[in-house]
């Protein structure tokens, strides 16, 4: 059984919505639908998440919510009109936006989710209706009759782990395609609340575990995951996907802010060890990208390049520093106590690096930190440089080969970009370059020609 969820640009009008429906209808194992509220239709185009917290943005202000609520209806009207589905449903669906923009205030968070969650609701019922109307026999199941709990934390509400039997229960016995909407559940109290943005991932994600499904397949818009970040190396759009990485890899990819998922986005199925399949509205005849709990690695294969600037160095110099004990715990305290979060420490013997986000080290920080080490720790030398970008490059087969390390070091050398720091995690999974923020697109194509290149 597959639990297949479908983002905001498979659902934004009627025909990418039979698209849906021809994806459903061509695997008898696709029987659980998590669908988004309708997204973008173009560039520019709004999105109905947007309008709807817009709505609410107007009530709240004591303005007149008309203009956008027109806005919502119209786009739900055009998806109507275009599936000839029955009026009753565009009537519905501006009767209870009135409805939930006027019911009384006691909680704002849970008015704004209760809002928001309008969305994904409208979709998944004109979606089912669509579906039924072509002969797919299919049904709309509200998160309340599943059973699905929240927590109380509205705008970025937690599943309460009782939620996965009832779950369980209540969609294993519908004979029907169920139509799950995506993002909400319900608290205890019995009000709507929602997860963060983008959160019908979660929701997919949750079924998928609850059903124990054999594969949670995600519907995007991309073909599959690209080895190298197209806004690093554009040219990588072109080449093949990655066809399978391990969750290891996605978490390693993501942290260096390749837009994989968010992984907590997915965790529900990686905890149930769910195979997770992104795949391509569009396109549904490729194949995407599968990640696993674990995989066949080929030896030395790199499986993909992310990276992530904006980081910052600062470097502390002492003579002697590896005798005197402590002397870098108290370095990581004086950054502790400003609240700075810290991404790797390269050190030698007298010197140590400490690298961090430098969003963290506004001049006043830097001021205070700068202080307090000329006091406490007796520098030889300190400095900061900004403008520090990180590459990484991930893959579970360095860890069976010699001389990955070595290719990724000479192609970024045959590049002429100059490498001021590197690292190698002991998980032996992926290999972190540091170097000039301006390098970083020159490096990205260096490493793509080097990995990818000759797979096309
Ligand atoms: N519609 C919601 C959002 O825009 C949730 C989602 O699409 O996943 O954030």
């Amino acid at each position: 059984m597959k639990v297949c969820k479908f983002g905001g640009s498979s659902v934004a009008d009627a025909a990418q919505i039979l698209k849906i429906l021809d994806i459903v209808r061509s695997d008898a194992a696709r029987r659980i639908v998590v669908v988004s509220a309708p997204g973008q239709r173009n560039k520019g185009d709004d999105k109905v998440t947007d309008l709807l917290i817009a709505c609410a943005a107007d009530v709240l202000a004591g303005r007149d919510p008309a203009g956008n609520v027109a806005r919502v209806v119209a786009r739900y009207e055009s998806i109507r009109a275009d599936l000839d589905l029955p009026h009753a449903l565009v009537e519905g669906t501006e009767a209870e936006l009135r409805r939930r923009l006027a019911a009384p205030r006691e909680h704002e968070g849970a008015f704004l989710d209760a809002v928001k969650a309008l969305g994904e609701e409208q979709s998944a019922r004109f979606c089912a209706s669509a579906f039924t109307a072509h002969g797919l026999p299919s049904v709309y199941v509200d998160p309340r009759d599943a059973g699905m709990l929240l927590s109380e934390e509205f705008g970025s509400a937690r599943l309460l782990p009782e939620s996965y039997s009832r779950i369980k229960a209540k969609l294993s016995t519908i004979p029907e395609i169920v139509v799950f909407p995506g993002f909400y559940g319900y608290t205890r109290s019995g009000r709507i609340a929602t997860f963060s943005r983008g959160g019908s991932d979660i929701t997919g994600a949750i079924l998928a575990a609850a059903l124990e499904a054999d594969v949670y397949e995600n519907f995007t818009d991309v073909d599959a995951v690209y080895p190298v970040d197209p806004r690093l190396c554009p040219e990588a759009v072109g080449g093949e996907g990655i066809a399978e990485m391990t969750y290891a890899e996605m978490r390693e990819l993501s942290y260096a802010g390749f837009a994989v998922f968010h992984e907590e986005a997915v965790l529900p199925a990686i905890r149930a060890k769910i195979p997770i399949n992104i795949r391509n509205t569009n396109h549904p005849e490729q194949p995407g990208t599968m990640v696993l709990p674990s995989r066949k690695s080929v030896p030395g294969r790199v499986n993909g390049i992310a990276s992530t600037a904006g980081f910052g160095a600062l470097f502390v110099e002492k003579w002697l520093m590896n005798r005197e004990i402590g002397y870098v715990a108290k370095l990581l305290d004086i950054l502790a106590r400003e609240g700075v979060s810290i991404e790797c420490m390269p050190a030698g013997v007298d010197s140590v690096t400490v690298v961090f986000r430098d969003e963290q080290f506004p001049d006043s920080v830097r001021e205070r930190v700068f202080a307090r080490i000329d006091a406490e720790l007796s520098p030889d030398h300190v400095s900061y440089s900004r403008g520090i970008a990180f590459l990484v490059a991930v893959g579970e087969g360095m860890r069976t080969t010699v001389g990955t390390c070595l290719r990724v070091v000479s192609a970024l050398s045959r590049a002429g970009i100059n490498l001021q720091m590197i690292n190698q995690g002991s998980s032996e999974l992926s290999i972190m370059c540091g170097i000039r923020d301006d390098d970083l697109k020159a490096a990205g194509q260096a490493l793509y020609a080097e990995f990818f290149k000759e797979r096309h």
